[in-house]
C-alpha cells in the first residue's frame, strides 16, 4: 500500500476514466496515449500494437515515466492508471469524472477516488505487455518483498506462474524487443 504523502496534484501517478464510446477499443486509446511519452520507442511500440492479432480490447500495459500505464475496458468505460508527468489528459481531452458506480464497486475513497483507482486498475486481471511480448498479472504483494526490479526500474509481474521482472525475463530466454535494456532514465526528457 502506498502512503499518501501530499495532495493528489503533487503525486506523479494519476488515473482517469473515459467513456467507452470515445475510442473504438483499448488498443486505439493506447495508440493515442503513447505519443504523449515523447520517447524514441513510441513508433516502435505503436507498430507492435498495430500488427498484433490480439483482441483489441485486451487490457494493456506500457512503460511511462515514474509510474507505468495500465488500461482496462470495463463497465462501459476505459479505466486508465498512469503517470501525470506526461500530458495524457491534454492529449485526450475526453476524460470524465469517476462514475459513482466505480466508487462503490471498487471500494474507492469518496474524497480521493482517483488515488484509489490508480491502485485498483493494475490489479484488474491479465495485461498484455507489448514492449516485452508477454501476458501477465500483477502478483499479490507479500510483506517484505521487493516491488521493483532495481536494475530495470520495472515492477515485478506474474508471468506463467513466475514472479519476475519482464526485462530480466526478456534478456534471459525470450525474444528481445529492446536492443538495449529499457532504462527509463535514458528515455526520460528532463528539459
Ligand atoms: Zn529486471
Amino acid at each position: 500500500m502506498k502512503i499518501r504523502t501530499g495532495f493528489v496534484s503533487n503525486s506523479s501517478s494519476s488515473s482517469f476514466v473515459i467513456e467507452q464510446d470515445q475510442y473504438d477499443n483499448v488498443f486505439e486509446l493506447a495508440k493515442r496515449m503513447i505519443p504523449a511519452r515523447e520517447w524514441p520507442k513510441d513508433d516502435e511500440l505503436i507498430n507492435i500494437i498495430k500488427s498484433s492479432d490480439k483482441d483489441p480490447n485486451t487490457s494493456i500495459f506500457f512503460t511511462t515515466c515514474n509510474y507505468d500505464t495500465y488500461i482496462v475496458r470495463k463497465d462501459g468505460y476505459f479505466m486508465v492508471s498512469t503517470c501525470n508527468n506526461h500530458d495524457f489528459i491534454g492529449y485526450l481531452g475526453k476524460t470524465c469524472p469517476i462514475p459513482r458506480g466505480f466508487i462503490t464497486k471498487y471500494n474507492l475513497n469518496e474524497n480521493y477516488p482517483q488515488e484509489d483507482l490508480e491502485e485498483v486498475v493494475p490489479k484488474l486481471g491479465k495485461f498484455w505487455l507489448p514492449e516485452y511480448n508477454l501476458m501477465g498479472t500483477i502478483p499479490p504483494h507479500e510483506e517484505g518483498e521487493e516491488l521493483w526490479c532495481k536494475e530495470h526500474f520495472q515492477t515485478f509481474w506474474l508471468i506463467e506462474g513466475t514472479r519476475i521482472c519482464p526485462v530480466c525475463l526478456n534478456q534471459g530466454k525470450m525474444q528481445i524487443i529492446h536492443k538495449q535494456p529499457l532504462n527509463r532514465f535514458d528515455l526520460m526528457d528532463f528539459d
